[in-house]
């Protein structure tokens, strides 16, 4: 338990440090990618004089391309150290799923293959649906950087049982006997996976992957937060997240949500 605790205190420090700088950073970006704006308006080619202006404008173009490189991570910097209001509605995941497939369909296309394998009796869960959105996108991107030659996305939803699962790095906690009898207990809960055909990871790898800040991407392209969010997300909507993977041959990490049945049997209009 003190083990926890030392790692939520932190992980909330990790996150107000990361939150305060980001701000800061962000409105320095708005006025870098503002003039960087201007200056690649002003130095854009025309018919009459060209040479070097060409390559003045290019480097214009390569400042906001970095700018807006900075900006996604400054983004991620405030999702993750953000404690957003919560804003719980009941869910269906199906219905998210969805509407994901469609926003991520051109960021993966035209070499992987997203198929869906929805349940079609899911039950409801009580959730953030922006939140659990910033979920499935973070997944998928991290899919689709695991499988560079192409691959399958799956994303599949299915109604479970599992024992309660206070926190997904508690497993220790589970060897005492008490702790265990309470939590063994089955729980119906909503599962969604998302399976990738991708490089898969190593072990030492796979302990990491919730670190803040950890990653095994090339500086510019990974943050190490998009994990770490989604961990905060899913522990915040009362879940916990699994993940399996094999070198060589892919990752599939599952999340589950605590299933809402009473609000499910709820008359329409009340
Ligand atoms: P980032 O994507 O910026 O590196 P994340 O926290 O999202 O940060 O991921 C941390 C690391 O976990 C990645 O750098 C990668 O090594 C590993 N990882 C995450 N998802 C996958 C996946 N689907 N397949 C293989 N490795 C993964």
């Amino acid at each position: 338990l003190e083990e926890q605790v030392r790692h939520a205190q932190k992980m909330e420090a990790a996150g107000q440090l990361a939150a305060g700088i980001a701000h800061e950073f962000n409105n320095l970006l708005t006025v870098v990618a503002g003039y960087a704006g201007l200056l690649e308006r002003r130095l854009a080619p025309t018919s009459v004089e060209r040479s070097s202006p060409d390559l003045l404008h290019r480097y214009a173009r390569d400042i906001l391309t970095a700018v807006s490189r900075a900006s996604v991570l400054t983004g991620q910097l405030l999702a993750f150290g953000r404690k957003q209001p919560q804003q719980l509605a009941p869910l269906n995941l199906n219905d998210l799923v969805l509407d994901a497939v469609r926003m991520l369909r051109p960021l993966l296309e035209p070499h992987i293959t997203l198929v869906t394998d929805l349940s079609p009796d899911l039950g409801i869960v009580v959730a953030d649906r922006q939140q659990l959105e910033q979920v499935l996108t973070n997944l998928a991107v991290n899919a689709r950087d695991a499988m560079p030659k192409g691959g399958t996305l799956t994303l599949m939803t299915l109604n479970v049982w599992h024992e309660a699962r206070p926190e997904t790095r508690s497993r220790a906690m589970f060897r005492r006997k008490a702790v265990r009898d309470e939590t063994m207990q089955m729980h119906p809960y909503v599962m969604l996976a998302v399976s990738d055909t991708g490089t898969g990871m190593s072990e030492e790898v796979r302990q990491r992957i919730f670190e803040p800040f950890f990653t095994t991407k090339p500086v510019g392209k990974g943050t190490g937060l998009g994990l770490s969010v989604v961990e905060g997300i899913i522990a915040q909507n009362k879940g916990f997240i699994t993940v399996e993977s094999e070198v060589g041959k892919g990752t599939t990490f599952r999340i589950f949500l605590p299933r809402g049945e009473l609000l499910q049997a709820a008359p329409a209009g009340s």
